[in-house]
């Protein structure tokens, strides 16, 4: 087959006629493809200018790239932190239909500024208090680099041995650092596991527990199977029950409020799984969670171990966002508990310096997600799967494909070293200390929810002021600061209050920012108030 290109160059010179420009076919083949010009060059794809891969113009071009993404951190905070486009804004601004020609990487660099970042939310601005942090680190960057330019497809150990053992080495390194009791490490019957996202995790465990209760019970059982979690617990959890055919009403919900700070009572979830037990149901998997995506509530695990022992429900601990502290002795007891959980979780691309996307997954029984999740076709058998020497993770998770991850995990570990890491998680802390200090230092605010790691709710709670109006209040405060594109909050709901949730996680984020941020929402708070007094007296 012979494609013949009109070239760039003579491209770049608007030579070509738009008669010239169409599509003609190429009789001797089934492919299209341009006239060719007197003198040009028939091009395939050896004579494209920028080359699929080749070793000096990936160096040459690379290094452009990485000049752009640092000047990119340089000048972040000149960007506003929320994205303030309009929703469809990228259509009026990119063509079409992708180019048949070749672009230079500069025009697209060009855009990338020009159209790209105005609808870029920056993340990594040190002004981003949204939501939980997403951190991106020089090791982490650099990990992510190497496994792009590696470009392996893990999922069986022998299609990169490497990066099947790199992965188990390392989460057993993660999992020590957490303290993590041994059966969950690699040598055992358990092992640790890199997943896309928390969502993932949580959804092959789910179904490694289903499937664990059906080979008992049968398959007949599915209509009785009873999943608990809390109302803090992350939607992920409801999700993964719809994919995991989970029965709606089988989904229990327990109720938390401000007497526990939002934590599960082991107590309602033990009345639960007793009435549903006495009603014929069959309880199998229960979810808690340390450090809640609202307002980092942490579940009383050990306590709600027994419990799961007792009724032999899998145990899972969703710590997606808090886990990453507890490699700090001092955070370490919220883990308490954790001996008695099948699976935890923690995602180290929230706010363990590792890049988008690393969710780190350990279970104390490997079997049970093999068991579930394991295909065996005849095109990838090889003589180390079929001996049973090795793990194949492809086994371990959804899809078959999978990325060397571990590589930007064991960048950070070992070029920050876990001294260095304590200390980031015990900086961002103390900012929001301080930040939670300030709130109280104000008597229009309130502080709504104790702090424990490096997230504040609060919110703007004048004297005299209902709740209806308190959440009108906090709504309008939320959009006035994020309009101002200097900082960005998220919110949430407790107990039926609007709050603001102020997450200190950014990898650049200093006290100033911080105290920054405060006067922001000080200015925005103080015209809202002001408009409210005038109206009252209006
Ligand atoms: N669990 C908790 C506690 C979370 O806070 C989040 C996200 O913020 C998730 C799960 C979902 O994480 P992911 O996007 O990795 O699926």
């Amino acid at each position: 087959m012979t494609w013949l290109f009109f070239s760039s160059s003579l491209a770049a010179r608007g030579e070509g006629t738009e008669e010239e420009e169409a599509y003609t076919h190429n009789n001797n083949s089934l492919c299209f493809g341009f006239k060719r010009f007197p003198g040009e060059m028939e091009r395939g794809i050896d004579g494209w200018d920028l080359k699929a891969m080749d070793a000096e113009q990936l160096r040459e071009n690379a290094h452009k790239m990485v000049d752009f993404i640092a000047d990119y951190y340089q000048s972040i905070e000149s960007f506003p932190v929320l994205s303030q486009v309009q929703p469809g804004y990228l259509r009026e601004l990119v063509p079409d239909s992708a180019p048949h020609l070749p672009e230079s990487l500069e025009q697209v660099l060009q855009d990338v500024k020009e159209k790209i970042l105005p609808g870029v939310t920056h993340w990594q601005s040190p002004n981003y208090f949204a939501y939980y942090p997403s951190n991106s680190s020089i090791a982490g960057f650099m990990g992510e680099m190497l496994s792009a330019g590696l470009n392996i497809v893990g999922f069986s150990w022998i299609t990169s041995p490497a990066a099947t053992e790199l992965e188990m080495i390392v989460m057993d390194w993660l999992g020590r650092l957490l303290n993590l009791p041994d059966d969950f490490l690699s040598k055992g019957q358990g092992g640790g596991v890199i997943q896309g996202t928390a969502s993932e995790a949580i959804l092959v465990v789910l179904l490694a527990a289903r499937d664990k209760v059906q080979t008992k019970m049968g398959k007949r059982t599915l209509e009785k199977l009873v999943v608990y979690t809390s109302d803090q617990t992350h939607s992920a959890l409801k999700k993964a029950c719809q994919i995991a055919g989970i029965f709606p009403e089988n989904f229990r919900v327990i109720e938390t409020d401000a007497s526990t700070n939002y934590a599960l009572s082991p107590g309602m979830l033990e009345e639960a799984v007793s009435h549903d037990v006495s009603s014929g149901l069959v309880p199998f998997f229960f979810c808690a969670t340390l450090g809640t995506t609202s307002s980092t509530a942490v579940d009383p695990l050990a306590t709600l171990g027994e419990i799961a022992k007792k009724y032999e429900l899998w145990f899972h601990i969703d710590a997606a966002y808090a886990g990453c502290a507890c490699i700090c002795p001092e955070y370490r007891p919220y883990l308490d508990g954790v001996e008695e959980a099948d699976s935890f979780n923690m995602n180290a691309h929230k706010w363990f310096l590792t890049n988008f996307d690393c969710s780190a997954l350990w279970v104390k029984d490997r079997n049970a997600l093999i068991q579930s999740l394991s295909t065996n076709p005849e095109f990838l058998k090889n003589k180390a799967s079929q001996a049973n020497l090795v793990v194949d993770y492809k086994d371990w998770q959804i899809p078959l494909g999978r990325r060397f991850r571990s590589l930007k995990l064991w960048m950070v570990l070992r070029l920050y070293g876990v001294a260095n890491l304590q200390q980031y998680f015990r900086n961002h802390i103390d900012l929001a200390k301080h930040f939670d200090g300030l709130v109280r230092g104000d008597s229009n605010f309130e502080v709504v929810t104790p702090r424990i790691f490096s997230l504040v709710c609060f919110r703007l709670a004048p004297q005299n002021s209902d709740e209806d109006l308190r959440n009108q209040l906090n709504r309008g405060l939320l959009d006035a600061v994020n309009s101002t594109g200097k900082i960005f909050i998220s919110h949430t709901v407790l107990s039926g209050k609007y709050v603001l949730r102020f997450a200190v996680g950014a990898p650049l984020t200093e006290e100033r920012h911080v105290s920054e941020a405060w006067e922001v929402i000080q200015l925005e708070a103080s015209v809202i108030l002001g408009k409210v007094s005038n109206t009252s007296r209006g």
